[in-house]
């Protein structure tokens, strides 16, 4: 049997320039597994998620320096797995979480945390032979208590094109604008039509002299007059890449709605007076209706509990209600949201809860609510392609890596593609 020989941890910077921590684990079988974990917009971030401890040292890198964290792993957390079964991930994870002690990992650090916990699930996968997504599923099996009968398969990706709110440097109000290829394409022509309608669109912004720059996640990120000309020229954009709505791909949107929450209401540049969340829930339903919307992400604040209650009793029927700051990977809250109909998808993000053991079990939790399950990235990655391999393991219905375009996102879409061909090749 492996066991954890070494652990070591450094600062490594991601790509919003901002640090971020790598760590290593090794085995006495010769095994070395690195990972590094990625974070949120500074501000864009729900408040409910683990923290990401920071320095704080103005002196270096703004004070997002994260050497206290790096240095939690050497001395502390490092330490104390050395010795460990690196295939007892529960185990390990609960080592972690206790040595930590605090509800949200503010003490030795969400960051340092994951980093330990992402590595020793590599470094299991190596010592068993097996493929990361493999190695992942059957943890799932046994921790998310996923089914084992049905086979891997990809999930369907949904690409972020346009980039607006605090990931972009357009005037854009909402933060991700998506294409979401139908759902029974193969993965490969999903990421061949998504790469297109990329170019497309870039030929339609710049028809129009709109394009500004590409935001946070490779997207375009564009000047225009509202938010559903986003929508309007995605569909322009898709139809001249030979792309039907409706039939060929859909639309979604991740709004990141705390940011437009002002004083009791919402304010959106589509419409001159604030809205308050029956409204704006009005207002999706015509954008749905117009722009075949199969996808909403935080469509309202995080504490407007009875705002999403109403919205998703709307549209839940209809489409995607999905919680990302709202739910922010936390048991706690989803307990809340399952309970009060609060929406019907959740994005999986390990890093807002800290660690693999934890992220498993928050999909089994949301599995039996019957909710879709979309395993994302975060704005600032590393290219690191973990969250492919677990987002195929934990049998994910849709992942959300960003565009299909910059290193780190297809970093993660590129993972997908080998994963797709060996398993095409198991097959046969
Ligand atoms: P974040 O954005 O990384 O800033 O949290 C990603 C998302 O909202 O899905
Ligand atoms: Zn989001």
């Amino acid at each position: 049997m492996a066991r954890i020989s070494r652990v070591w941890s450094r600062e490594i910077i991601d790509s919003r320039a901002t640090p971020t921590v790598e760590t290593v684990v090794q085995l006495d079988t010769g095994h070395v597994a690195v990972s590094s974990v990625s974070s949120s917009t500074m501000n864009s971030t729900g408040k409910y998620k683990a923290v990401d401890l920071r320095d704080e040292d103005e002196k270096r890198f703004f004070g997002y320096g994260v050497l206290k964290a790096v240095s939690n792993v050497n001395q502390i957390l490092g330490p104390k797995i050395v010795g460990a079964d690196p295939t007892k991930q529960a185990e390990i994870d609960q080592i972690l979480i206790s040595l930590d002690g605090s509800p949200n990992k503010v003490k030795l650090g969400a960051n340092a945390i994951l980093s330990v916990s992402q590595a020793v699930l590599k470094a299991a996968a190596a010592s068993n032979n097996m493929p990361l997504y493999k190695w992942v599923n059957s943890l799932a099996q046994s921790i998310s208590s996923i089914d084992a009968a049905q086979t891997l398969r990809i999930p369907a990706p949904m690409f972020n094109m346009i980039n607006g709110g605090l990931h972009a440097s357009g005037n854009l109000d909402f933060q991700e604008f998506l294409i979401v290829p139908a759902t029974s394409k193969p993965y490969s022509e999903a990421l061949r039509s998504g790469a297109e309608v990329y170019h497309m669109l870039e030929e339609s912004l710049s028809k129009r002299g709109a394009i500004h720059s590409v935001g946070d996640e490779g997207g375009f990120a564009p000047n225009l007059f509202t938010n559903a000309d986003a929508l309007a020229i995605s569909v322009e954009a898709a139809n001249t890449g030979g792309y039907q709505i409706g039939q060929d791909f859909f639309l979604g949107l991740d709004v990141a709605a705390n940011n437009l929450f002002r004083d009791g209401s919402y304010s959106v540049k589509d419409q001159s007076d604030a809205m308050n969340s029956a409204s704006f829930a009005s207002f999706y339903e015509g954008l749905a209706k117009e722009y075949r919307l199969t996808y909403l992400e935080d469509p309202l604040g995080e504490d407007d509990w009875d705002g999403w209650i109403g919205l998703t009793a709307k549209l839940g029927g209809k489409l995607l209600v999905a919680g990302d700051d709202l739910l922010a990977t936390n048991p706690e809250r989803i307990k809340q949201a399952i309970e009060k109909k609060a929406c019907n998808a959740i994005l999986v993000k390990p890093s807002q809860i800290g660690t693999v053991t934890e992220t498993l079990q928050v999909i089994k939790q949301v599995r039996a609510a019957g909710w879709k399950v979309i395993v994302s990235q975060l704005s600032r990655e590393t290219n690191d392609w973990f969250i492919a391999d677990f987002a195929v393991g934990v049998k994910a219905d849709y992942v959300k890596f960003g565009a299909p375009a910059r290193g780190e996102r297809v970093a993660k879409y590129n993972r997908l593609s080998s994963i797709e061909t060996e398993l095409a090749q198991q097959t046969q």
